[in-house]
């Protein structure tokens, strides 16, 4: 290959001399004016470039003004602002945030947020956090937090995803909205839903949620439960003569001693009115049974105090036990509903466990129910009249009205047949008046036909002498008769003269001021505090059978008879002695200075036909 010849250096000098011989007419082409152009235009540039920089320099101002507002707004925003990361750590969160958690903002930066999270809602929390950093859009969810203070409060979740500070990894902003005071207000709709509101107990709905529970677990696992049916006695008569009020504090109180004597795995509830549900789980021994029902029957045996006034309550209790009574809800229900009558009839405040034999008796009852409401309508009641008279001159002076029951399959009833169960059905006041009735336009005939001197004597149950209208309903009866209230005596039971006397006061007296007279009936029978006497207007004291029935053998019954007529003489009171059978009966009461007697001895109860023959008759 062929060397390439240098070149040499007078070459490289001329070329160099042309260079510098084009640009030296290059410079000398620019003008003076152009120059001065030029000049100018590099002013110019100064000027915009610093008005450019000045602008800059506000834009960053105000950006860093606006970045100052959004820490402020973001700081002191009602709304709890947190930022987490993958792991739940608390990266970044405004003063509410930290407000939510009632803890330093400086404290919590990298801490686990789950700690505030309550125990049952920590899963809840992370699905939630999982979720956000899932998805694009955004998440709510619920929780609730423990403050550093102890209180628990709803807070309502809504999160989304974004970059962290350096632009790296994903984060869950989120909004965290108290909604704690919502949460109770949907918790108290929900709770007045299923407790009733006077005593705070479950109600009847719940107490069936609650029993459809234990059902499934009892069929699964073999075990035993019991629904005990309660039914208070003699709630209603509290309840309307001491009025509502009174009556709703004694429910809260037996509620509350209810509740008392059960175990927390028990549940009591109000079924209604004055009847309570108990479910009893967790039974080991058929005699935990026992002991729970003896507890619960004896938790009634102190007296309830309510507005001062003192108050002996009891209750009627009915057990079924599954799966021996029944295999079904509906069954353990109505069996200790049944169970429950059992205990009522045997006079309550007790309790009975149910039996198949229970069953049949009850379907008696309901027959028995529907007859007696019947028995009214179909004319099947009558009323018999049982002389009363003076027993020095043997006149008759007066009769006692007393009820019987033409049954149409059972045939003639005496009254302890179907009084004490009409006083449980509610039926008894209607009795009652149409006894009333009866016997004042029957006497209103007689006094008609002369015999003007008679008076009639009527019973009246607890039920009626506690009805608010009850003066108005007999002055109604009297003035419907036109029979004359100063011929009309009303027997009242001494026992419920005990027991019901300060609710039964008003009534008798207005009764007696209409000129009826007030017997106190049943005289002897085990009261001994004679109080009432004096509080109340009576005229006559009507001294049990079965105390004259003692006096032949009981000692202790002479005595006690003989100061009680004592005694009503020198309160100006009539005595009468029912149940008279024997002539020494009579001797011995005429000994003591009793007047008035009625009995066997003389005349047993005669249908009002009979009766007036026997008046005719004796006139005559
Ligand atoms: P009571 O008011 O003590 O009535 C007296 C009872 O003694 C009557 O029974 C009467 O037949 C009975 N008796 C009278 N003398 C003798 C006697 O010498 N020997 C015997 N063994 N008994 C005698 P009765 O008619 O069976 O009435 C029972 C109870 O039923 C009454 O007892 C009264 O508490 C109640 N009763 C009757 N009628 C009515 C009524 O219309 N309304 C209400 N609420 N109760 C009534
Ligand atoms: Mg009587």
């Amino acid at each position: 290959m062929m060397k390439k010849k240098p070149k040499d250096l007078a070459t490289l000098r001329h070329k160099a001399e042309e260079r510098l011989q084009q640009q030296t007419q290059r410079l000398k082409s620019i003008s003076l004016l152009d120059m001065q152009d030029l000049a100018h235009e590099l002013g110019t540039h100064q000027i915009e470039l610093e008005m450019q920089n000045e602008e800059l320099r506000r834009a960053q101002d105000e950006l860093e003004a606006s970045r100052s507002r959004y820490a402020d707004l973001y700081d002191f925003a009602p709304t709890s602002y947190l930022t987490f990361d993958k792991d739940g750590l608390i990266r970044e969160m405004n003063l509410s945030g930290a407000g939510l958690l009632g803890v330093d903002r400086r404290l919590l930066i990298n801490k686990p947020f789950s700690v505030f999270v309550v125990k049952d809602d920590r899963d809840t929390f992370r699905a939630h956090l999982r979720e956000t950093l899932k998805r694009e859009t955004r998440q709510i969810g619920e929780i609730r937090i423990r403050r550093k203070d102890g209180s628990v409060l709803s807070v309502q979740l809504q999160s989304i995803t974004a970059k962290g500070p350096e632009g790296n990894g994903t984060f869950c902003r989120t909004a965290a909205i108290d909604i704690t005071e919502r949460k109770q207000m949907e918790e108290a709709i929900r709770h007045e839903a299923h407790h009733d509101m006077l005593t705070d107990l479950p109600n009847r709905q719940l107490f069936m949620k609650i029993l459809s529970i234990e059902l499934a677990q009892a069929q699964r696992g073999k075990k035993r439960f019991a629904v005990l049916f309660l039914d208070l006695d003699r709630f209603k008569q509290i309840n309307d003569t001491m009025g509502h009020d009174i009556g709703d504090k004694l429910l809260r109180e037996v509620a509350e001693r209810l509740r008392r004597s059960v175990r927390a795995s028990d549940t009591v509830s109000r079924r209604g009115g004055d009847e309570f549900n108990i479910l009893l789980t967790e039974i080991p021994h058929a005699d935990d049974i026992i002991t729970i029902a003896k507890k619960v029957v004896d938790s009634f045996s102190e007296p309830y105090v309510i507005s001062g006034h003192e108050f002996n309550m009891s209750t009627s209790m009915g057990i079924s036990i599954y799966p021996e009574d029944g295999k079904t809800m509906e069954a353990q229900f109505k069996n200790a509903d049944i169970a429950m009558y059992h205990a009522k009839e045997q006079g309550g405040n007790s309790y009975r466990f149910y039996n198949t034999t229970m069953n049949i008796r009850s379907i008696e009852r309901i027959r028995f129910e529907s007859w007696l409401r019947q028995a009214l309508d179909r004319a099947e009641l009558v009323v018999y009249y049982q002389p009363q008279l003076t027993i020095d001159t043997r006149q008759v002076n007066c009769a006692e009205a007393l009820v019987r029951w033409r049954h149409p399959e059972l045939g003639m009833l005496d009254p302890v047949r179907f009084i004490p169960f009409a006083e449980e059905i509610g039926f008894i006041t209607a009795i009652d008046e149409w006894v009333l009735k009866t016997a004042c336009a029957q006497f209103k005939e007689w006094h008609n036909a002369g015999l003007s001197h008679l008076r009639v004597s009527v019973n009246l149950s607890a039920k009626q002498l506690q009805k608010s209208d009850l003066v108005e309903r007999i002055a109604g009866i009297l003035r419907e008769t036109g029979f004359d209230p100063h011929h009309l005596d009303v027997e009242i039971a001494e026992s419920v003269a005990m027991r019901t006397l300060e609710q039964t006061i008003p009534n008798i007296i207005k009764l007696a001021e209409m000129g009826v007279g007030i017997s106190i009936d049943n005289f002897g029978t085990g009261y001994s505090s004679t109080d009432y006497l004096k509080k109340l207007p009576i005229q006559k004291l009507n001294i049990d059978k079965s105390v004259i029935n003692d006096i032949a053998t009981d000692s202790y019954r002479r005595a006690i008879i003989s100061a009680a007529t004592d005694m009503a003489q020198k309160m100006k009171l009539r005595v009468i002695a029912v149940g008279v059978e024997t002539e020494e009966q009579l001797e011995f009461l005429r000994s003591i200075g009793c007047q008035e007697m009625q009995g066997f001895l003389f005349s047993r109860p005669l249908p009002s036909e009979e009766f007036g023959k026997f008046i005719a008759l004796r006139k005559g």
